[in-house]
């Protein structure tokens, strides 16, 4: 199953990517962690990436498609696309790509979250640099305080940098403006089925309407 995992920054992706991936035997490829990997390599390619990135704007879609079809010729089977395709012109070059390899989508899985909500959680969010644990500080917080649990309590949480609020209104817009039209060019797609969860549940109720929509789907 190929599935493109979409929605505000902060409606929940990455947990839900995480949380759902083995059991539906899927790859999770994340353009913003490939990106933030790149960034800290130190190489050229990244310090542009990290131009973009602090300022909260789009990466240019040549960059991005070029970096992101590598990646997904890489992997063998299912696929959970999160936060790629975020432009019109991102989504068609992917079906080219998806073409090519006779892979194609099956569907486009929805996150929807508030705008004050989204601010809340980006701002609150935290990730251990060892095991990639996400959490928040009030909604998804570590036993361990500070720490990350997963990881014994050994390894401090950090937050990343473009995670404040100034950042966040400006991720929202370019989402509006530019992400938000890629859901039409996908619901008028014949191929693709589109299906919205509500991301303003709690985590749990979330990853189970997630569930049961993929399970409808693998039919
Ligand atoms: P995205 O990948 O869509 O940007 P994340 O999965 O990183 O979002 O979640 C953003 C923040 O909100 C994280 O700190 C996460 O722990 C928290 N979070 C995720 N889902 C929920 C939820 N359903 N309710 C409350 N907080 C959540
Ligand atoms: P979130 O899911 O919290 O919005 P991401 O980790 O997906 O954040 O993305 C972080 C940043 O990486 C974005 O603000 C943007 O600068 C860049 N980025 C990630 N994916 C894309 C993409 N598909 N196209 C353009 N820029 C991207
Ligand atoms: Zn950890």
């Amino acid at each position: 199953m190929r599935v493109v995992l979409m929605g505000p920054p902060g409606a929940g992706k990455g947990t839900q990517a995480s949380r759902l991936v083995e059991t539906f035997g899927m790859t999770h490829l994340s353009s913003g962690d490939i990106f933030r990997a790149e960034k800290a390599s130190g190489s050229d390619l990244g310090q542009k990436l990290a131009d973009y990135m602090t300022r909260g704007e789009l990466v240019p879609d040549e960059i991005v498609v070029e970096m992101m079809a590598k990646a997904i010729t890489n992997v063998d089977g299912g696929l959970l696309l999160d936060g790629f395709p975020r432009t019109v012109a991102q989504a068609e070059a992917l079906d080219k790509t998806l073409e090519q390899a006779d892979a194609p989508l099956d569907a486009v899985v929805v996150i929807t979250a508030d705008d004050e909500a989204i601010v809340d959680r980006i701002t609150g969010r935290r990730s251990c640099p060892k095991c990639g644990k996400g959490f928040h500080v009030k909604f998804m917080p570590s036993e361990k305080g500070g720490y990350c649990d997963a990881c014994d309590g050994e390894i401090e949480l950090t937050q990343r940098g473009d995670d404040k609020e100034e950042t966040v209104r400006q991720r929202l817009s370019a989402y509006k403006a530019q992400t938000e039209p890629v859901i039409d060019y996908y619901r008028k797609s014949d191929d693709v089925e589109v299906v919205e969860v509500d991301g303003m549940q709690s985590p749990e109720a979330v990853t189970k309407d997630m569930v049961a929509a993929l399970e409808k789907l693998q039919g």
